[in-house]
């Protein structure tokens, strides 16, 4: 029996290699976080549903099934933020996952740092999703006033175009978070574009150019090899 108190966020751990399983609670409640840990996808399923967990960390290859099965229910009726932990050899499943509606992944092995980065970048979503919104937003040396539509780099306005925008808001509203090539040309483009990953590189391109101090190291539109992008706000090292 696992004692959930209302005061501490819930996680709901899907992990069948017991060794993953203590090192991330030992992590997390750390931080105090309650965990839930479950071996199977059944009883990660029934987790989801009973616990009203404040995350989900999932790995997808679990004896009595995939873990895609549990991104696709809970998506059905939750925002939840969901990070999947798989292997390296399954590239592919990772970007399924995302695809599907994960938030995020780990690539086993991963240290306890990286964990906690992206568990804090989950909840940093998730409490910017249900509080008022702010209008302003800060990376780098730029600042990007979602109201107004303006965007200013060292206090010189920056002039982009609309599909420029409409990226750089698609990151923003994903900001810490991995977005796929799928997902943004979607978004962005639309679902008839779902092939034209060239696009999403070109218009990268032009980001990068207009708001990293060099485009060709950047610091903060970072690519995340054969899956995506992330914005992250706080300069990458
Ligand atoms: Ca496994």
């Amino acid at each position: 029996m696992v004692q959930v108190s209302a005061a501490s966020p819930v996680v709901i751990l899907v992990e069948d290699e017991r060794q993953i399983r203590r090192f991330v609670r030992t992590a997390l409640e750390a931080e105090g976080w309650t965990v839930v840990e479950t071996d199977t996808l059944r009883q990660g399923l029934t987790d989801a549903g009973t616990h009203k967990p404040d995350l989900i960390i999932l790995d997808l290859g679990l004896p009595d099934g995939n873990g895609m099965e549990l991104i696709h229910q809970v998506r059905g009726w939750s925002s939840v933020p969901i990070i999947v932990l798989s292997a390296r050899v399954d590239e592919h499943d990772k970007i399924e996952a995302l695809d599907a509606g994960a938030d995020d992944y780990l690539t086993k092995p991963f240290g306890v740092g990286e964990l906690l980065a992206r568990v804090r970048a989950a909840s940093r979503r998730l409490q910017a999703a249900g509080g008022a919104g702010g209008a302003i937003f800060r990376f780098g040396d730029v600042t990007v006033d979602l109201n107004l539509r303006t965007v200013l780099k060292r206090e010189a306005t920056v002039h982009l175009t609309p599909i420029e925008y409409r990226l750089l808001s698609l990151l923003i509203a994903n900001a810490g978070k991995v977005l796929t090539h799928r997902q943004i040309l979607r978004e962005v483009w639309g679902p008839s574009h779902a092939e034209d990953g060239h696009y999403v590189r070109v218009y990268m391109g032009h980001l990068r150019h207009k708001l990293e101090d060099d485009p060709a190291q950047p610091r903060h539109i970072l690519t995340e090899t054969a899956i995506g992008y992330r914005l992250v706000q706080t300069a990458a090292a």
